[in-house]
């Protein structure tokens, strides 16, 4: 019934207009890629063996389409590999990694003390059977997954430096958000020393969506502030969500509407304001407040079909929200991904395919050209045949004439000499 359950919300996901739209481009290009192969197949032949003044084939046609042949099947590879991106940002121990995990509804990365995230972490989906790691130093050695203790201790273990990247491959099977195409990155934290810059060009240029895991229980910090800010600069409206995690911290808590209230308005300042990213009523879908460790509890017990065994006060209110997160953070992901990988494709597509047409077009009236010139060029010899055909009748028939008049006067000039004799 768990499966199900999973199976049957990752149909419903907005995540799924990128995964369709995905697999439309990709069947569109196929086909883009067999037109454009059978065209330049078929200079190729045209054009062989034939003698420059008989072509009808250019050597800058043949150029064009064999380019856009070449240029057709690196768009095809980059399309099969393409997947939307989302990047997580925050100060150490704000929940981050505890943050993905419940999207992910599975413990993958490490949580807690002693676990820190200490450089950047890509966790994205195979459709192998196997987990398993891959850093940047040796790419082409898979390191094997088998707990994720493990994991934690050669992160630690390793001593990476804070922009490093380590891939965590994860099967597909296991995890519905990997199976539709997203790619997770979980950061250091922002508080730590490092060259942000260095960060924002490594990991945020083709990210689609930035999530800012901040504390509720304070309000939002000058680093993370800061960080937000160079992004901005770099990218042009970027989408960022602001998560308030801990929320469960206010339990209970009598002013606990008052402090929220007061942190909404601070994070939409920020947003609306300071950054220019978004309107007001943007702002009102772009800022939560969550509980990541009871959003994971509720998770996991779903995936064994159990109801969450969470008794703090407000826990449904919170897991709502949670919820609301996750569709609008999957919507606008998705939404973004689409135009910004595939808009571009799909106009470069349309121009090869309408430049290759005309090439054909252009081929077809040339030869339809060269066979009318042919078909008078042959008029015109058989005419010119025909002509001497005639003369020579003329001329044998003349001859024939004079040779018998000849005749006739030799028979006639003989014939009197004998006479006279
Ligand atoms: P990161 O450094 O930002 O990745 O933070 P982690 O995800 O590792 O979380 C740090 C600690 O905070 C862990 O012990 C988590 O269990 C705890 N934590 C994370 N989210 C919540 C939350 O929503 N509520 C509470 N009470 N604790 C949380």
């Amino acid at each position: 019934a768990a499966g199900f359950g999973a199976h049957a919300s990752a149909a419903n996901s907005p995540l799924q207009l990128f995964v369709r739209a995905k697999r439309k481009i990709n069947e569109i290009y196929g086909e883009v890629g067999d037109y454009v192969s059978s065209a330049h197949r078929f200079l190729t032949v045209t054009s062989s063996g034939v003698t420059s003044d008989l072509a009808v084939v250019s050597p800058e046609n043949k150029k064009l389409v064999s380019d856009h042949d070449r240029k057709v099947s690196s768009i095809r590879e980059v399309l099969r590999r393409d997947h939307m991106k989302v990047v997580f940002f925050g100060r150490t121990s704000n929940g981050k990694s505890t943050a993905i995990n419940a999207l992910l509804g599975d413990r993958i990365l490490p949580m807690g003390i002693g676990h820190t995230t200490s450089c950047f972490l890509q966790i994205e989906g195979t459709d192998e059977k196997e987990a398993y790691v891959v850093t940047e130093v040796q790419p082409d050695q898979r390191q094997s997954l088998t707990s994720l203790s493990q994991l934690g201790n050669a992160l630690c273990e390793e001593k990476l430096d804070a922009s490093a990247k380590v891939r965590i491959i994860w099967p597909k099977d296991k995890c519905p958000m990997l199976a539709q195409e997203v790619v997770i990155i979980d950061s250091p934290g922002i508080d730590v020393e490092s060259d942000l810059d260095d960060w924002i060009d490594k990991f945020c240029l083709d990210s689609d969506v930035f999530v800012l895991v901040a504390n509720a229980e304070s309000t939002l910090m000058l680093t993370e502030k800061k960080f937000f800010h160079k992004v901005s600069e770099r990218l042009s409206n970027p989408n960022i969500f602001i998560i308030h995690n801990r929320s469960d911290a206010f339990a209970g808590e009598e002013m606990q509407h008052e402090v929220k209230a007061q942190h909404s308005q601070r994070a939409q300042a920020f947003l609306v304001q300071e950054l220019n990213v978004c309107n007001r009523s943007e702002a009102e879908d772009r800022i939560y407040f969550i509980s990541a460790k009871e959003a994971l509890q509720a998770r996991l017990q779903e995936a064994k079909g159990q109801p969450p065994q969470i008794s703090t006060e407000d826990f449904f209110t919170r897991y709502l929200e949670f919820q609301k997160f996750e569709k609008n953070f999957a919507s606008c992901l998705s939404s973004t991904a689409v135009k910004t990988k595939f808009a571009q494709h799909t106009a470069r597509g349309q121009s090869i395919v309408n430049s290759v047409s005309q090439i054909l077009l252009d081929i077809h009236h040339r030869s339809q050209k060269r066979q009318q010139s042919q078909v008078a060029l042959r008029k015109e010899i058989g005419d010119r045949l025909d002509s001497t055909e005639k003369q020579l009748e003329q001329m044998t028939h003349e001859m024939k004439e004079k040779i018998h008049q000849i005749t006739e006067d030799v028979e006639y000039k003989v014939g009197k000499a004998l006479s006279e004799e």
